[in-house]
């Protein structure tokens, strides 16, 4: 909020102490000691913003307003000097940061993704090129063989951050081998999870990095078409898309004979209604065929029959986004972060009674204590101070995920190590709940969602989830018996067996994750002890 009041403010401020300054790199321009104002997409740091970033000195101002504008341009720019009250103060032990190498939050993040995400301007294309933007796709296109590049995704270990953790390089692999005289590549943006925001901060903040990744797809599975299927709710995304894709067109990255080497690829951005079910792949598909957007059952698998009957490749955002970064670093140097089984880094929507909410990156095998506690900075109670002990459980992976405990504190997070305790990576909203915190209220508010955004297809969602809400409603006012709780463990397990896809099958596991952990407080409920 403000940020663009703060960036025209400093044009304004510059303007008028004759500072010479660009909004734009200019390339002819040899040498030049103007001041490149740049706007930039999320930094991640949501709570202190809005953010200005002074480089190459490093420093980081936070929570600026217009009002401060002047100070920056007169005893930064123009008289060298750090300004105290704006630099981010870490609580914990007082002291004043200068920048993102001394701030918690930042410090113990990698960002690899997010990596040029509040660092380049998303609207010119030519910062990204200057960031060794589509160098990733010059390799592939005219020195890779589609073989080499499904090869290379595959050694990185590069696994689906959609949620489903599904090999990327076997997926593009599969593609590769379906004959076909048109192929597809859709990048699936559809990112629905409530709290969940990091496709779209990747989308807005560096749309080329998707753009990208999309065009070494389509050259490892032989696609001359791509769609971005990204959320109408998300206009600043859409926006952005639209101009990275024009900007590519004008360059011949995308078009006909790209790098003049033959290849055929171009981009359209569709824009979904905003239906959470279109995140699955069979509905998204439908979506953009212009049916209805629900699930049909698999097989056949899209990598064989896809959009138009077509072989069809779909990633999600954030996997596409870390293929060029893959490809230029080499498998080896992304396989070295995170853990065996799931290398590489992951980012969080981290939100919640937690002191720093914000977008992160962090490698897998990171645990919980090291989020919530040093780059979160701690849980809050309800007046907002930092309590050591108020935390309870925070919920991974949003309507489909569930809770995690004190007890998994230390637990490297990763695909497998999450799974095994009941819980998911999901899409990665992280969801931090205190003391205070009602549990049975958190289980119904994520059931009110999946009941809202059921297609009404299967039975069991349809009629199972609402059911599910309403014994949860019963439970909630104080009508409910211990049976109720047995009657609703029982139906959970039904909507789970009987429903055809993601959104019906995990829709249970916020209540039965709540139930196996605090079942102590749905029985605080029936006896109306709560
Ligand atoms: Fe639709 Fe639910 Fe069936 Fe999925 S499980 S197809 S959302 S009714």
């Amino acid at each position: 909020n403000g940020s663009l009041e703060v960036y025209n403010e400093f044009l304004k401020q510059l303007e008028s102490s004759g500072i010479e300054h660009l909004i734009k790199i200019e390339l002819k321009k040899e040498s030049s000691d103007a001041v490149l104002v740049s706007s930039s997409g999320c930094q991640g740091f949501c709570q202190m913003g809005p953010l200005v970033t002074i480089e190459p000195d490093g420093i980081m101002y936070v929570q600026v307003g217009k009002d401060d504008v002047k100070n920056v341009v007169e005893r930064t720019l123009m008289g060298n000097e750090v300004i105290e009250e704006l630099l981010y103060t870490d609580l914990s032990s007082g002291k004043k940061c200068k920048g993102t190498e001394d701030i918690n939050f930042y410090k113990r993040q990698k960002r690899f993704v997010l990596g040029n995400c509040g660092r380049i301007n998303p609207e010119d294309i030519y910062e990204y090129i200057a960031s060794d933007g589509y160098k990733a796709a010059r390799r592939a296109i005219l020195e890779m063989t589609d073989a080499q590049i499904c090869q290379e995704i595959l050694r990185s270990g590069l696994r689906g951050r959609g949620g489903g953790g599904f090999p990327t390089g076997k997926k593009w692999e599969l593609t590769r081998q379906s004959v076909s005289d048109i192929k597809y590549v859709i990048c699936n943006g559809d990112e629905g999870d409530p709290g969940a925001f990091m496709d779209r901060s990747i989308m807005e903040g560096n749309p080329h990095s998707v753009i990208e990744g999309m065009m070494i797809a389509a050259k490892a599975i032989g696609a001359s078409k791509g769609y971005v299927y990204v959320r109408m709710e998300y206009p600043l995304a859409v926006k952005r898309l639209r101009i990275a894709v024009q900007q590519a067109r004008e360059l011949g990255l995308l078009g006909l004979n790209i790098f003049d080497s033959g290849f055929d690829f171009d981009i359209e951005i569709m824009e979904g209604a905003g239906a959470f079910v279109c995140g699955e792949e069979t509905a998204l598909m439908a979506s953009i065929e212009g049916n209805r957007g629900m699930p049909n059952p698999k097989p056949p698998f899209p990598a064989e029959s896809g959009l138009f009957g077509k072989p069809t490749l779909i990633n999600n955002v954030e996997t596409l986004s870390s293929v060029p970064k893959i490809i230029l670093n080499g498998p080896d140097y992304f396989s070295s972060i995170g853990t065996d089984n799931s290398p590489g880094t992951k980012t969080f929507a981290l939100t919640g009674n937690v002191v720093n909410t914000g977008l992160i990156e962090v490698p897998f095998g990171t645990t919980l204590r090291e989020i919530i506690f040093e780059i979160g900075g701690g849980v809050v109670n309800d007046n907002g101070e930092i309590d050591p002990d108020a935390f309870k459980a925070v919920q991974i992976g949003g309507p489909s995920g569930g809770c995690l405990v004190e007890e998994h504190l230390d637990l490297p997070l990763d695909f497998d190590s999450l799974g095994k305790v009941g819980a998911m990576v999901g899409s990665g909203g992280l969801v931090v709940m205190n003391k205070s915190t009602c549990m049975v209220q958190m289980a119904r508010f994520f059931m009110q969602f999946t009941q809202n955004e059921s297609c009404g297809k299967c039975v069991l969602c349809r009629e199972g989830t609402k059911q599910m809400l309403a014994l949860l409603d019963d439970i909630m006012e104080g009508r409910a018996t211990y049976e109720t709780i047995s009657l609703l463990e029982e139906l959970a397990g039904a909507v789970n067996k009987g429903s055809l896809c993601g959104l019906g099958k995990t829709a249970p596991n916020p209540v039965l994750s709540t139930l196996h952990y605090f079942r102590d407080e749905y029985y605080a409920h029936v006896e109306q002890k709560r």
